[in-house]
């Protein structure tokens, strides 16, 4: 009777297993399309900067460097001053973490360039065409930076000129406006001193500092501080150890910084000498010498008075955390305050009318 029992549970079980299959296969579209919106609804309803407290914010839309890393976009710095928004350098990828950091991109300000190499405009077309189809802009995004930040956006407002084209004759000049697609350069005269610095933005509200910076033999390479409401950051570029980013960093809450781990680029370099990769071999001996090691941004740091050190630009790739305590060597020998090695998303808050720098994560 027990064993007879057990087999009849066991067949219930089977038989609602199956149904629960079957049920599952029919409603398995309804069920889908049901997630999909309240998805999309959460993305819609989201707006980054909106949601943060009063204050300044900088978020990483990228913290990798040219070598390829799958967890790390190229240089991009969100820099959210009360309701106003910048964004320093549009390495590739970014414009796509911008949007999955819930940033309404549309709603973006200015952008601001630190230097032309490559990795830190190679999204520069798609940002300007996302604020622009986004936000239905009627005015060209204002793209600050030194010397040939002309060349730069003319170039890019020439490359996506054919794509304006299709999105207004199938949207409409309403939705997008044609005088707002594209970039507008302002270039930002600087002094030829190696600690030169100017005005980019001080309206009383948000200041931005441009000031130049030792990438040699890339010239001009410049860096920026903002400061807004008792708060400041600093968003280094690419730089080797440079006198002008301890002056211009001073007392700053937090400095943004780039890194490259010689211990680690020689990994690459002496592998690429083994099997014969003259090319690779030759670039790996050369980058070491206009960035700066995370132990010469400590030290920066550390002089420079400033209260928290994040890296971003990080080189080599860090694709695992394991090789965090690599990238960083003695780094902590040099300064007393915060480090932390920057990944894409991360978000850093400095409320206003407090000292506090919050991190979390939006990605
Ligand atoms: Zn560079
Ligand atoms: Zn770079």
């Amino acid at each position: 009777m027990k064993r007879h029992s057990t087999w009849s549970i066991l067949g219930a079980l089977a038989v609602l297993a199956v149904i629960a299959v079957v049920g599952f296969r029919i409603f398995e579209r309804p069920i889908a399309m049901a997630l999909a919106k309240h998805f999309v609804a959460r993305q819609m309803r989201r707006n980054l900067v909106a949601e943060l407290p009063r204050g300044l914010h900088i978020g990483l839309c990228g913290s990798g460097s040219p070598l390829p890393d799958p967890t790390r976009a190229g240089p991009c710095v969100l820099v959210v001053a009360g309701e106003r928004s910048f964004v320093v350098d549009a390495g590739s990828g970014s414009t796509r973490n911008l949007l999955m950091m819930d940033f309404r991109v549309g709603d973006l300000e200015a952008v601001l360039l630190t230097h032309y190499h490559s990795d830190h405009i190679a999204d520069l077309g798609e940002l300007l065409l996302q604020r622009w189809a986004e936000g239905a802009n009627a005015s060209p995004t204002p793209v600050y930076g030194p010397v040939g930040v002309a060349d730069v956006v003319k170039g890019f407002n020439a490359a996506y000129a054919h794509d304006v084209g299709y999105r207004v004759a199938h949207h409409g000049p309403e939705t997008v406006p044609p005088s707002g697609a594209g970039g507008e350069p302002r270039e930002v005269p600087l002094g030829d001193e190696s600690d030169a610095a100017a005005l980019v933005v001080d309206d009383g509200d948000v200041r931005i500092t441009m000031f130049r910076v030792d990438h040699d033999p890339v010239n001009p390479a410049v860096a920026y501080r903002f400061d807004y409401a008792g708060r400041s950051v600093v968003v280094s570029g690419d730089l080797a150890y440079s006198e002008s980013m301890i002056r211009h960093a001073k007392g700053a809450d937090l400095l943004a910084h780039e890194g490259l781990q010689p211990a680690l680029v020689q990994l690459i370099n002496r592998e690429a000498h083994r099997q014969q990769r003259a090319n690779i071999e030759h670039i790996t001996a050369d980058i070491p010498s206009y960035h700066t090691t995370p132990e010469q941004a400590a030290t920066v740091a550390s002089k420079a008075g400033v209260g928290y050190l994040v890296f971003y630009h990080v080189i080599p790739p860090l694709p695992v955390r394991l090789l965090y305590g690599a990238f960083l060597g003695d780094a902590a020998a040099n300064f007393d305050g915060p480090i932390t090695v920057g990944e894409d998303g991360m978000l850093f808050s400095l409320p206003q009318g407090s000292s506090d720098i919050v991190k979390r994560s939006l990605l």
